[in-house]
Parts: C-alpha cells; structure tokens; sequence
C-alpha cells in the first residue's frame, strides 16, 4: 500500500482548465509555488472540443487539446507542481485548509483557488446509463469516430449541440438533432451551419424518452408535441444517442463550506473571485452560470492568482 502523505502549500490549484492553468501561470510568476491537482479529465472541457475559434490571438482558430497542452507547459515553465488525481474532500474551516486527494494524501493550503470547472448533464434515464459507452456519449468529439458512417441523434438546441451536430455530420452518414422547443437557442452563425448541413435533420419539437437496443443502442423513443392535442410517440433508429443539453458545476466537494446558486455554481463576491472565505477563491465555470467561455474562465482564474497572492503578503505582513 502507498503512504499517504501530509503536504504543506501556501497555493493550492484545484483543476487544469483554462482557469486553473491561468492561476497557476500568475500564481507561479508571483513565487507561490503553487500545487494544481488535475481533476478527473487533465484540460478540462477544451479538450473535448474541436476548434477554438473564439479565443482571442489565434485568427486561424486552434485545437483544443493543443491550446491546454501549451498552457500546461506555460504553467509548468514557471514551476507549477501539476499531480494527476483529484481532490475528493475538503475542510475550508480555517486556514491552512485541509484537503485530500484521491489516493488518500492530506494537503494544507494557505489560499485554495477553486477551478473545477462542470461536466455535461444527462436527460435522467435509465437507459443513459444502461448504454453509456455502448452508444450513449457526453463528448461527440471523443466518441464520433466509432460512428463512422452510422446514424445517430444529438440532443440539444444551443451551441454545444450544433457545434457536435456539425462535428458528427463530418463523419456519419445522417445526423438528427433533437430539440425540445421549436427554436434553436444557439447563435446564428452556429444555427447557419446546421440548417445548411445536408447530412442534419432538426427534430423540433422533439423529447427523447428512452432507448432501445439489444447489444448497444438501435435506436431511441421519441415523443413529438408532447402534452399537445398532437401528441405523437414514435421510435428511431439510430446507433449513437449523444447528449447536449448544458453542464452542471464540478462544486460537490465544496458545497458544505461556501455558497451556490440553485444549479450548483459557487457564489462570489460581485466582479471578484472570492468566496466568503478568505483565502478560498473560486474561477472559471465552476462559478461562473452565465458566460462559461474559456476566455472568460482564464481571465478569472488570474483574479484569483492575484487575490491569493494579496491575500498571503497580507497575512503574512
Ligand atoms: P445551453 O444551456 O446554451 O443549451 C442547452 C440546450 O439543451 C438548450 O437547447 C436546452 O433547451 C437543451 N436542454 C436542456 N435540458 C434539456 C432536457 N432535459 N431535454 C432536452 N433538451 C434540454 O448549453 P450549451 O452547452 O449549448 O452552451 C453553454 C454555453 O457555452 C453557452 O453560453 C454557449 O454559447 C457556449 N458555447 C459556445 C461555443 C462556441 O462559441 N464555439 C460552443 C459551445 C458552447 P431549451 O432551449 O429548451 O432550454
């Protein structure tokens, strides 16, 4: 068995997406020496997406995956001390906060900055996690490719997924995309795309109830109209059911010591990072209901950088 170890930090990072890695540049260029725990999926969101293309400094656009590999290394440069785990538990107390890590190790920071980020929601069926990896998928860009010329469905109407509708539509054979008003909430240029994509039928109207499928998904129940007069039920056959429909905030672990909202995000101080807790910041999408953009979330997670680096000469003084 591995010994479980007691650290000491004065800045602990908790998360590795844009906010995060942007702590941990301005946390390290301040001499923090910060610690930045990864979290479940190392480059958050971004990774999962094809193209930034509106980050601003890259007119070409950028991949994903490489944009959070150059800010890593752009942390690391600067001697962020970035661990692969999670932190599963924390006591915000009192300072120095304790918190553990998935293989057990307690660490003790001075200042916490809280950069989690959210993770893709589910509709709540049953049959979401009886076929999930056999044919039910939160990441059209991690999974698309063994949809190779298949059918399949995305559910949602906002940029997200238009944005995997568009990315799938490049690799299948036919695309619908099931929406339960009769709009589309994504922005035009996004909407443009999939109304002019051949390969992509748009279900309006449209609520999924179920799946079918003996070895992996066949196909899914649909309701048209539903609680209308019109109300029609009628199944589809497709081999991918991918899910779009908005992110819940990464903010369990913490929700015991500092404030939410109803949907879970981390209440701040307006126009601040900060939590009520001195020392504990909170950046990026974990905290953030309305404009969840990466740019967004880097500018964020260098407020917090620089709240924490106050924070610790004042204390300090
Ligand atoms: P949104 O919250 O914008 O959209 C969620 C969509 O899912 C809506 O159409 C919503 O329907 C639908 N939905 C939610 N719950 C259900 C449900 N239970 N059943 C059926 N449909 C449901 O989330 P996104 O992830 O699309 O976008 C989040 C943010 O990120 C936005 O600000 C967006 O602009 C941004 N973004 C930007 C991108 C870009 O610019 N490249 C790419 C991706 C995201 P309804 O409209 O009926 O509520």
């Amino acid at each position: 068995m591995m010994e479980q170890q007691k650290q000491y930090t004065r800045c602990l990072i908790v998360g590795s997406g844009p906010a995060g890695y942007t702590a941990a540049i301005y946390a390290a260029r301040a001499n923090l020496n910060p610690v930045l725990y990864c979290g479940l999926q190392t480059g958050g969101q971004l990774t999962q997406t094809t193209e930034v293309e509106n980050f601003p400094g890259y007119p070409e656009g950028v991949d994903g995956n490489q944009m959070m590999m150059d800010l890593r290394q752009q942390a690391e440069r600067y001697g962020t001390d970035i661990r692969d785990g999670e932190i599963v538990k924390a006591d915000l107390t009192k300072a120095p906060y304790k918190l553990v890590t998935d293989s057990g190790d307690e660490i003790q920071a001075e200042t916490v900055i809280i950069a989690t980020g959210a993770s893709a929601k589910y509709l709540g069926l049953e049959d979401e996690e009886k076929y999930k990896g056999q044919g039910v998928s939160a990441c059209a860009t991690c999974d698309g490719f063994f949809y190779r010329g298949k059918v399949v469905a995305v559910v949602g109407g906002g940029d997200t997924a238009c944005e995997e509708a568009t990315y799938l539509a490049g690799l299948c054979s036919k695309v619908y995309l099931i929406v339960r008003k009769d709009y589309l909430r994504a922005s035009d240029v996004m909407q443009q795309r999939v109304e002019e994509n051949e390969k992509i039928e748009i279900l309006y109207k449209h609520n999924a109830t179920g799946l079918y499928g003996e070895n992996g998904v066949e196909g899914v129940h649909l309701v048209k109209h539903l609680g209308e007069e019109n109300e029609e039920h009628y199944d589809l056959p497709v081999d991918g059911f991918f899910l779009a429909i908005g992110h819940t905030p990464n903010s369990s672990v913490f929700k015991d010591f500092l404030e939410t909202n109803q949907a879970g995000y981390i209440k701040t101080i307006l126009g601040t990072p900060k939590t009520k807790i001195p020392g504990v910041y909170a950046a990026g999408d974990v905290a953030d209901p309305v404009y969840r953009q990466a740019v967004v979330a880097a500018g964020t997670g260098c407020q917090a950088a620089l709240e924490a680096e106050r924070y610790l000469t004042e204390i300090n003084k």
